[in-house]
């Protein structure tokens, strides 16, 4: 549930991956161009979430997408969201560092989710040198979180520092997390199991930013029940995106 689209060669190459593991469905994000990660104009998040569009219609059924806006842009933001939802078949939205999350710029953002019923995928991620301007920390989620008990946020890569994500979240029950990333700590999908429970975990890599087999390994080979696992890898997505599960 946490995959970009860059270019065709390496999108090509994550559908390779994610077949040849056995998953079923991604949901995937378009960040680019280099220039626009973090603070995309209207015109660049409109043209990177019609690029995820085109790959929707080619791959129907196992590409998914997350409608990526800069809540900097208001009226913008929420017309491409109402287009993803409704021309595009889109099932959530996706941020990064357009703004912190506890912004008033974000709010209409999180009115939309609520009203439209849809996830928030947060870019979020502690730094103890500083963080990306407009990047959200685990309290910034928590915060989020309690002003709107309704949405579904998922803080990714749990929180970077995932000891300070899963403290920050636990009483929220309606913060999800993400295993997505470069950190692959021991104990870190073990405590978060414990601390947070299977069911509020989502199996997500990153691709083709981050590899594929260590994202799968931190759960394959956690010390957790078959059961959680398969809760993480899969009933807890299926259930979040409407599909069955079973
Ligand atoms: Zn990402």
């Amino acid at each position: 549930m946490h995959v970009h689209l860059h270019d065709e060669k390496s999108f090509c190459h994550t559908l390779k991956l994610e077949r040849k593991a056995g998953v079923v469905k991604i949901v995937v994000s378009c960040l680019d161009p280099p220039d626009g990660i973090y603070k995309p104009t209207p015109e660049q998040f409109r043209k990177n979430n019609k690029r995820v569009h085109e790959w929707m219609k080619r791959e129907q059924g196992f590409v998914e997408g997350w409608v990526y806006v800069n809540p900097e842009y208001k009226k913008e933001s929420l017309d491409e969201i109402e287009r993803a939802v409704n021309e595009y078949g889109m099932i959530g939205i996706k941020l990064e560092c357009g703004c912190v999350c506890t912004d008033p710029q974000y709010r209409p953002i999180l009115e939309k989710a609520e009203s439209l019923a849809l996830p928030i995928l947060q870019h979020t991620w502690f730094k103890a040198t500083g963080c990306i301007p407009g990047e959200s920390i685990p309290s910034d989620i928590a915060v989020s979180a309690k002003t709107f008990p309704n949405v579904t946020l998922i803080m990714a890569h749990m929180g970077g520092d995932w000891q300070r994500g899963i403290k920050a979240v636990r009483s929220l029950s309606n913060v999800l997390v993400d295993t997505s990333g470069s950190i692959v700590d021991c104990g870190m999908i073990e405590t978060a199991v414990k601390e947070l429970g299977a069911g509020r975990i989502l199996f997500g890599t990153d691709l083709p930013d981050i590899d594929f087999w260590s994202n799968l390994g931190k759960i394959e080979g956690a010390e957790i029940s078959q059961k959680q696992k398969r809760s993480i890898l899969y009933e807890n997505a299926a259930r979040l995106f409407g599909g069955t599960s079973g």
